[in-house]
């Protein structure tokens, strides 16, 4: 049993992928070729944006989605304490300061609750992480930044094809980033990434920002990055992306049997009011989580721990806010979380198997 099974995924678009990947390599235009152009605009349509800037990763897009909000060093981003490091580490990596929120034990999501008392007069932007699929509240974080004059960024990386308020993932903020890693919702056959906006100044910055800093060739008006999303990828995620809505609805499928099948005693993810999940993880919580990692493993299931530290505690963040705010949220998230196998070609035996498995292991430490 795989964990996301990217194997079963081609095999059912084989044809169709073959044949878009035979397309490029007949053009020999590897870089900026037609389908690059082609994946931006059905992109756009698909998120119901202006924009589309594909970009070489999703941590280049979080970067360049920073670099065009003209981010200073000493400057301050709000991001969620218990996610994946690129947002923070971006936002660092400018020599501006990450301020980590709790997160909320319900959604994972940043606690919008607690956002407002790390608001100073040094913060630019909130980047909200839609983790696991799930959208965060942008209703409440759109709120607190038209209040204070901030930028809003959604790190959809984990989230792309969701809704909430009926609007999809990447139209819900200032801007928007996502990933095309190949076992996010949406990913290629490498490395891949996209900024969305509905602002025209940002995205025309953006564009010369992945470019060297380019508007004309060799005529450089900005410090920029060298970050292309290549055609063979383009190629592939236009494919992809026909098959995308099948597959979030064979996902949700998924996490509606699980939930059915999951014995009791264990924390289960629950889609908040207004959200729909694409379910890049289906994510539960237990007390005895490292137990239960060996013993699946040992019955052939694989599973992650996403994430096994909270953002404020790694080492690369030493010195930043010490001791500003204990996380309590993030900090048990980080030692009872366990991600089970997830992806549109799980078969309802696997389900069955995994379910089984918790069962037998819950009566077993009994
Ligand atoms: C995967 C991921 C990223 C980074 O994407 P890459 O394409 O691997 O650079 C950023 N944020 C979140 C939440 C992610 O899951």
């Amino acid at each position: 049993m795989q964990f996301n099974d990217l194997q079963r995924q081609y095999n059912a678009y084989k044809n169709e992928i073959d044949e878009a990947i035979q397309q490029v390599l007949n053009s020999s235009r590897y870089i900026n070729g037609e389908e690059v152009a082609l994946l931006e605009a059905e992109l756009s349509a698909y998120v119901g944006v202006k924009h589309t800037i594909s970009c070489a990763s999703g941590t280049d897009a979080l970067l360049l989605s920073l670099m065009a909000l003209d981010l200073q060093p000493g400057e301050e981003v709000i991001c969620p304490a218990f996610s994946f490091i690129s947002p923070a580490s971006m936002t660092r990596l400018l020599a501006a300061t990450p301020v980590f929120v709790d997160v909320s034990p319900l959604d994972f999501n940043i606690d919008v609750e607690k956002i407002e008392a790390k608001i100073t007069s040094r913060t630019k932007a909130i980047i909200g992480v839609s983790l696991f699929g799930q959208c965060a509240n942008f209703e409440a974080i759109n709120a607190l930044a038209e209040q204070h004059g901030l930028w809003t960024i959604e790190d959809g990386a984990q989230s792309f094809g969701a809704d909430f308020q009926s609007q999809k993932s990447g139209s819900l903020t200032d801007l928007a980033t996502t990933s095309f890693f190949p076992a996010k919702p949406l990913g290629c056959y490498g490395d891949g990434g996209a900024i969305f906006t509905n602002n025209d100044v940002l995205a025309e910055k953006l564009r010369a920002l992945k470019a060297h800093g380019q508007t004309m060739r060799y005529h450089h008006q900005l410090i920029g990055l060298n970050s292309r999303l290549d055609t063979i990828q383009a190629a592939v995620l236009r494919v992809k992306l026909k098959h995308l809505d099948e597959e979030i609805k064979a996902r949700q499928e998924i996490a509606g049997i699980y939930k059915q099948l999951l014995p009791q005693g264990i924390f289960l993810p629950e889609v908040a009011a207004a959200h729909e999940s694409v379910w890049a993880q289906y994510t539960i919580g237990l007390p005895n989580r490292d137990q239960a990692k060996e013993y699946l493993d040992k019955r052939g299931i694989p599973t992650n721990i996403h994430y096994p530290v909270p953002l404020p505690f790694q080492e690369a963040f030493a010195g930043i806010g010490e001791g500003a705010d204990s996380f309590e949220v993030a900090s048990l998230l980080s030692e009872t979380v366990l991600s089970l196998p997830m992806h549109a070609f799980l078969t309802i035996e696997e389900i069955r198997y995994i379910a089984q498995s918790l069962q037998d292991f819950l009566k077993h430490e009994k």
